[in-house]
């Protein structure tokens, strides 16, 4: 139950920690709806990061980035619909990654034909002037205005995989830029999914229908710690000198409570779920203290 520098000394499991509340069952309703609410951030995103790709994307850096940025705005709406089903918050997070990749492609594409078509338009007036100004046949110079639109978005494609994209020293052309593209498509969405993962397990109570938050938090010093830890018949090895403790519970406080001792540089000295006496217990330890 404890992981890291805390271990059990009274043999059998002592009373004061609780099973976690079980894992959420697939919830279909609630699956569908924020499957309906991912569709429009992954396509707004993939709009943003077009643009924002032709300013600057470091590679794997950039992919990775929209990913955590598209996970985060699932994180809210997974909060919202009140989505606890990791595999479906992972599976959808997965699609609306992949869409967002592909959306940055089409929004590529649409690009180049309103630029292709601008020039057009620039081309057909830059010829009238002159044919105004000369008379027919005196038309030159026009032939660099003109640029046909790319007919479809397999062939924007095509033509930018025939360009290829700078790789580092490097230009991937042909299946090598497919193969990039393909990787880019990975890393943004499985930064997306693993994201989305952190939102979907934060502990869910479904009696009260809350989430779970901090109701307690504060830092402990090393006596503090172990004198807490022996009070849930639980005993440190070595405690850090400085502790960070945080109780986390829902908002109606109907079931295990959960316990998370921190030490320095963010290392998990403990993690916990405790019965709601042993919460109690922590909770009138720490009063004074934190
Ligand atoms: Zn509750």
């Amino acid at each position: 139950m404890f992981a890291g520098r805390i271990t059990d000394v009274s043999g059998p499991p002592a009373t004061s920690i609780a099973q976690p509340p079980e894992p959420a069952r697939f919830q279909l309703r609630r699956g569908a709806v924020f499957a309906c609410l991912a569709v429009p951030w992954a396509v707004g995103l993939s709009w943003l990061a077009a643009r924002a790709e032709a300013v600057a994307a470091p590679l794997v850096v950039f992919p990775l980035a929209v990913g955590l940025v598209l996970a985060g705005l699932l994180g809210l709406s997974l909060r919202a619909c009140r989505l606890t089903h990791v595999r479906t918050a992972m599976g959808v997070a997965l699609c609306a990654g992949l869409l967002a990749a592909a959306g940055q492609h089409l929004w590529a594409y649409r690009s180049a034909v309103v630029r292709a078509q601008r020039r057009q338009i620039e081309a057909e007036a830059e010829a009238a002037r002159q044919i105004g100004r000369q008379g027919r046949g005196a038309v030159v110079g026009i032939g660099e205005l003109l640029v046909e639109p790319p007919g479809s978005l397999w062939e924007f494609m095509q033509g930018e995989a025939r360009v290829g994209r700078p790789l580092w020293r490097w230009r991937a052309r042909g299946p090598w830029a497919w193969f990039w593209w393909a990787i880019d498509a990975l890393l943004l969405a499985g930064a997306a999914a693993w994201g989305t993962r952190w939102f979907a397990r934060w502990p869910y109570c479904p009696r009260c229908e809350s989430w779970y938050r901090t109701i307690r938090a504060g830092r402990l010093g090393s006596d503090a710690v172990a004198e807490l830890a022996a009070g849930l018949g639980q005993s440190v090895a070595g405690p850090p000198d400085s502790a960070h403790v945080q109780v986390i519970s829902c908002v109606g406080g109907c079931g295990p409570v959960l316990l998370v001792v921190t030490g320095p540089a963010g290392r998990r000295v403990w993690r916990g779920w405790l019965s709601p006496a042993a919460a109690e217990h922590v909770m009138t330890r720490l009063a004074g203290r934190c």
